[in-house]
């Protein structure tokens, strides 16, 4: 089978690094047509799946625009969707694993008699999108023969949002565990180069946006020893340079400059994951699955993550994880606090979520699921 997949983000979120291990099966045959020039166009080609960037035109449609810059973008949508009709004739399929490219999706698909799957990667409720952007992804989707939702969750808030039921399917994001396992010389290295000998460090993972919540963790720390230190992994991906800016100020007027390490966007995270004694997932909104958290789950390390959306699938309480209370730092701090002093207890729930995850999620049985959804189309 000959797959087109479209993904309109020339960085690497979670949707996009998902795409790489679903698209490496099919490296032979099929192409990744991005709508953005940048690092997941390199990180394509060093996994040897073919990429070419689309369009040179920025598309401008945000997750709130309104109706009206809605439409207005459908005009600058016009020639990329042309070059993705006449790419398409040479596919079995066309693969949407964005919004933006469900839209050029839908049209092409239809344009070029070739089926569409969309991959959802998202929640489709009012706290992450706007009423016509929900509107216009659901009309896109219905006309799809397939939506992969990365969790039941985004499957729930999809026929919530008028999605149909009959086309969708949930498909759990796939991880090799492999990559996981980590050395302890390594982990005592990196330790070691990033001064956190001695410390109790939490980890958090994610692209540095307020719905993330790391100004979250900052207000827990407060209430934890001085040992605690915390590193935010990641960086502002989509221009949120303002809430960079506050959770700087924040860290100052706390005084908690000696306790919090920004280290920026990191291609080593399992590495830097295994050099922590816990990772932190904080969104203040429902997270749709939450990579990070099974990442933590592989490398062995607890997690505490904000109790809703995906997350729930992946976490229960006591068992491989814990769960707080979204936007609640005082719960956070007590779930730090209580890791800090009990190693023992910690360490065996940690290692369960190791061995539970690394069935749950692996990667070859993930790809066999959605090759299987693939070939019934
Ligand atoms: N990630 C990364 N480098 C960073 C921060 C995050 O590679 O500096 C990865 C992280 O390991 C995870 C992904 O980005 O695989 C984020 O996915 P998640 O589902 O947690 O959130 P999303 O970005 O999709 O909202």
């Amino acid at each position: 089978m000959k797959i087109l997949f479209l993904d309109q983000s020339g960085k690497p979120g979670g949707a996009e690094l998902c795409l790489i291990d679903i698209a490496k099966p099919y490296q032979n045959n099929c192409l990744v047509g991005l709508f953005a020039d940048g690092s997941f166009k390199s990180l394509l080609a060093e996994n040897h799946i073919p990429v070419q960037v689309l369009t040179t035109q920025n598309i401008q449609v945000r997750k709130d625009s309104s109706l009206a810059q809605g439409l207005g973008s459908l005009r600058q949508l016009v020639p990329l969707i042309a070059k993705v009709v006449q790419t398409a004739r040479a596919y079995d399929l066309i693969y949407a694993n964005t919004q933006k490219a469900l839209v050029v999706g839908a049209i092409a698909s239809f344009l070029s008699r070739r089926p569409l799957v969309y991959h959802l990667h998202d929640i489709l409720s009012p706290e992450h999108f706007s009423k016509i952007n929900r509107r216009i992804a659901v009309t896109a989707a219905n006309r799809a023969s397939l939506v992969i939702a990365n969790s039941q969750a985004s499957k729930t808030a999809f026929i919530e949002a008028g999605g149909r039921a009959d086309i969708s399917e949930v498909v759990y994001n796939g991880f090799d565990p492999q990559n996981y396992q980590i050395d302890e010389l390594v982990v005592n290295q990196t330790r070691q180069q990033l001064g956190l000998e001695g410390k109790f460090v939490v980890g958090h993972f994610s692209r540095l946006a307020p719905w993330k919540g790391q100004h979250i963790l900052i207000e827990a720390l407060v209430q934890c020893p001085q040992q605690v230190t915390v590193i935010l992994v990641g960086d502002a991906l989509f221009g949120e340079q303002e809430y960079v800016q506050n959770l700087h100020q924040q860290i100052t007027t706390l005084g908690l400059e000696n306790q919090v390490k920004f280290l920026g966007f990191r291609s080593d995270i399992p590495q830097l994951m295994s050099a922590c004694d816990l990772i932190a997932h904080t969104s203040t909104a429902a997270e749709p699955f939450g990579r990070v958290i099974v990442e933590a789950m592989l490398c062995g390390k607890p997690v505490v993550a904000a109790k809703a959306g995906g997350a729930v699938e992946l976490v229960e309480h006591g068992i491989n994880g814990f769960l707080v209370t979204p936007g609640k730092p005082q719960e956070l701090a007590q779930v730090i606090n209580d890791c800090l002093h009990d190693s023992e207890n910690t360490a065996t729930i940690a290692n369960h979520a190791r061995i539970t995850a690394s069935q749950r999620f692996d990667v070859t049985n993930i790809n066999q699921q959605i090759a299987q959804l693939l070939t019934k189309l």
